[in-house]
Order: C-alpha cells, then structure tokens, then sequence
C-alpha cells in the first residue's frame, strides 16, 4: 500500500483538562524530522519503528517537560504515515506549549478527524469503520462500544463488501445473457435469474434492517418519558435509577423541580431519559400541556414507565395517562408497595408491574420487561451478530431496498432488462456510500468533520 503525499499534522490527541498523561499526536512524512528538532535524549530519526524513547522536549535550551515518546514508521501505524506521539506529563499548559513549538517547527494544526480521515484515504479503513473509530469516542456503554468495536473489525463492510460483489456478478451475468440473443428464452432465463438474486439481496438487506433497531438504542439510547400525576415517586424513581441525589424529591405535591437530561445504564441499554424536566412538566400532563401535546411527547418516546400510587384510589388523571400512553411502549409502574394497597387493580392493565422505590424492591423487573419489550429476552447483543446502528447506513440500506423493488417492479411491467439493470446498478452504488467506496468528497468531509480534535 503506498501512502499517498500530505503535509504533517499535529493535535493534542487525549482529552482536554487534567490527566496523568498527555499526548500530543504527530503524523506525516515529516513527522519524525519535526519531532527529532524539539527532542533531546536521542536522535528519533534513527530510532527503530514501534519504539518508546525517553528524554526531553525543550526549545533551544528551555526544557518543557520529561516525555516518552513514540516513533512508529508507515506504513503499519493508524493514519498508515509516520506517527510521533510525545507522551507528556499533561497539565494543558504544558502540552499546549509542545503542539506550539510543534507547529513552529513546520507541523500543520490537524483539523477534527483528520487522523482518522488519513486513515480512511491512505486506504487503512473503508468508511463504515471511519465511522466506528467516532462512535467508540462517543459510545454511551459497554454494548453500545461493542458494536462499534465489531463495526471496526469491519463486519459490516464485509458484509457489504460481498453483497455488492454479487450483485456485480449477477450485472455480469445479464450482460452475457444479452450478447447471446441468439438462444431460446435467453429473456426468460435472465428475468428468472434477476427475480432470485433480486429476492436474495432483499432478504438479506431487510434482516439486516431489523438489526438497525436493536443497534440504534444500544448506540443512541431508548428515549424514555416517566411519567404520572404529582407525588407518586417519579422523582425517586429517576434518582433511584440514576443512583444518586439528582432530583428534588419533595412531600409536597407538585414542587418537584427536576430539569436533568441523563443517561442511566440498565444491563447495557442506555436509557435517554427525556425531557426530565417534563417529569415536572408531566407531573399535571394533561392539564398543563394538554391531551393532544401529552399524546404527541408520548410519542416520541420509545419508552414510556407510568408510575402510579398504589396507596391511594385512582384518579381520573391517573385513568387518563392509561389511556394516554395506551399505544405507546409502555410499562405500568405500581409504587408504594410497602404502604397498604389501597388502589383498586381491576382497573389497571394485567401486566402492571408492583415496586417500592423507597426500599427498592421489584425494579430489576423494569429492566427484565425493557428486555422483553424491546430485545425480544435476546439477551442483549449476540455477540457475533452484525448489528447496523449508524442512522446514515440504515438511510442508506432503506434506499438499497428501494432500487431493489424498482428492479422487481421492473421486471413484473416487463421493462427491457438494460432499463432493469440501471436499477440493480443503484443498488450496488447505494451500498458503495456505505463503505465510502462510492461516497462523494463532500459527503467525507461532512463527517469527518464530526470528529473531535486529535482524532
Ligand atoms: P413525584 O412528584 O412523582 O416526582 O414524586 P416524588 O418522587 O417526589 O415522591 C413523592 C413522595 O413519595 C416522597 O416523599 C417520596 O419519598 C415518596 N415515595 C416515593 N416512592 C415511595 C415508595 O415506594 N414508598 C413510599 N412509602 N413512599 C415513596
Ligand atoms: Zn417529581
């Protein structure tokens, strides 16, 4: 693989604030040349690949800071070019001052992903990994990383990778059938052939697709509302998930005064609790916001957990959140269970779960019917499952399975099978932007640009 020509960059690559270590990231061609200028100890453009080098960055004679640093040569390093990475001794200050006198030395400030963008077009990883290397930074859990990790592997480029092979195999076998018109029922044998294929490929995308759900919360979370009428133990509930003293939890009715907007990790799945100051807000749902707005947010919600008293009777509200969020994914919550059961369970669905949050008892069943309700009791990520949960690849996926339906339609109209064919050719770019083999230039700098600094 032959690294392609770009100027040397640099950036701070470990997170800004106080560490133990910092690192500020070199690649390039001149990225040892540069870094030998500033360094004193040895001299790193003789120093072996892959190796770690003790001594001092200094400015003339102004020492800056003890480091190790590592010198790793093209092409078996991320970006693919020569990498130097100067382990400081953090404190922003000082690594600040290193990337300036980097700069000053004839490095390039580099811009938000572009380490990772050098990987990309140095042909180190196709773009679905690019795109993994920005969800491993942002992954919200351990499941969410895993996904992101195996999408890095590159299992699903390699699933695209070979369906768009078939798909140029089957173009090819059209094109032959077409050149020998002389044979009987060559159109009906080419026809017969796009009809299977056609369905082979539509299979496969769609089982794919289904994955995208699963794969969608475990990487953006499962927006969740709780809601019900003042003073049941919502705002317990939130805390009580998120395990600390978030919100106001008061005696009074109506004076809970929560505006988080938190992720809390139930057995993997990342919950978004929404709109937590709507806990507020949803204390008098009905009455402040009205039904058709209350209808609206429930909507939007993945998850909805109504929670009610079970020490006192129902109320109309009550009866109206049930009816409310009747068609949403909803878990009933009954709480005060340790308090005597003064509500009337006729009323209240079967599946209504009974829970104390004061003395926590009964809420790993939320987390057992989240797992049913929206994992099927998968148990949450099979681990050898390709799992699609980029939100661009699923778009993508979904247009895929629209050409290949223009192709089906096609074919049941009769079109002539090089009309047919342009649509089976889409297919097969469609699947190309997913791997970035046939993604245009502005669409990669797009997302790249998404990257955070040093990456
Ligand atoms: P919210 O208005 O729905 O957010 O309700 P809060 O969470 O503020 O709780 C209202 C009151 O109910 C507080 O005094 C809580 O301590 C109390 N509470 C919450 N959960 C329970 C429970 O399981 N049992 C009992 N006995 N009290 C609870
Ligand atoms: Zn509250």
């Amino acid at each position: 693989m032959i690294t392609k020509e770009f100027d040397t960059i640099a950036a701070i690559s470990t997170p800004l604030g106080e560490g133990a270590i910092g690192i500020v990231r070199l690649s390039g061609s001149d990225a040892i040349a540069i870094a030998d200028k500033v360094f004193t100890g040895k001299t790193l453009t003789k120093c072996a690949s892959h190796t770690l080098n003790y001594g001092h960055i200094a400015d003339n004679t102004r020492v800056l800071d003890e480091v190790m640093v590592g010198v790793m040569r093209a092409p078996k390093t991320f970006t693919r070019e020569d990498i130097i990475e100067i382990n400081t001794h953090g404190g922003i200050a000082v690594m600040n001052e290193i990337l300036q006198l980097i700069l000053r030395n004839g490095a390039r400030l580099a811009e938000p992903g572009e380490f990772t963008k050098r990987a990309f077009l140095n042909g180190r990883m196709d773009l679905s990994q690019a795109e993994a290397v920005m969800d491993i930074i942002r992954a919200k859990t351990d499941q969410a990383m895993n996904i992101a990790v195996k999408q890095l592997d590159g299992s699903l480029s390699n699933l695209i990778n070979k369906t768009r092979q078939e798909i140029l195999e089957t173009l090819a076998q059209v094109e032959v059938n077409i050149d020998y018109p002389e044979y009987d029922d060559v159109e009906e044998m080419t026809t017969k052939m796009l009809r299977e294929k056609t369905a082979a490929f539509k299979n496969l995308l769609e089982n794919l697709l289904k994955t995208a759900k699963r794969g969608k919360i475990l990487r953006e979370g499962l927006s969740t509302a709780i809601i019900g009428r003042p003073n049941v133990g919502k705002s317990s509930l939130l805390n009580h998930l998120l395990g600390e003293d978030k919100a106001i939890v008061t005696d009074i009715a109506g004076t809970t005064r929560d505006v988080i907007e938190e992720y809390v990790n139930i057995n993997g799945i990342p919950l978004k609790l929404i709109d937590t100051a709507g806990i507020r807000e949803t204390d008098d749902v009905v009455e402040k916001i009205g039904v058709e707005r209350s209808r609206k947010a429930l909507d939007e919600a993945d998850l909805v957990l109504l929670v009610l008293n079970a020490n006192e009777p129902l109320t109309d509200q009550d009866r109206q959140l049930l009816a409310l969020s009747e068609n949403s994914n909803r878990i009933v919550l009954l709480n005060k269970m340790d308090l005597p059961q003064t509500i009337d369970t006729a009323e209240l669905p079967h599946d209504v779960i009974k829970i104390a949050v004061i003395n926590a008892t009964n809420i790993e069943q939320i987390e057992e019917r989240i797992n049913a309700l929206f994992f099927e009791n998968a148990g949450l990520v099979e681990q050898d499952a390709t799992y699609l949960s980029n939100s661009r690849h699923i778009a993508l996926i979904e247009q895929a399975l629209e050409a290949l339906d223009a192709v089906n339609s096609g074919l049941d109209l009769g079109m002539p099978v090089d009309l047919v064919q342009v649509d089976m050719t889409r297919t097969w770019e469609i699947l190309g932007e997913i791997t970035g083999d046939a993604a245009p230039d502005e669409l990669i700098t797009q997302l790249f640009s998404q990257f955070c600094l040093g990456k």
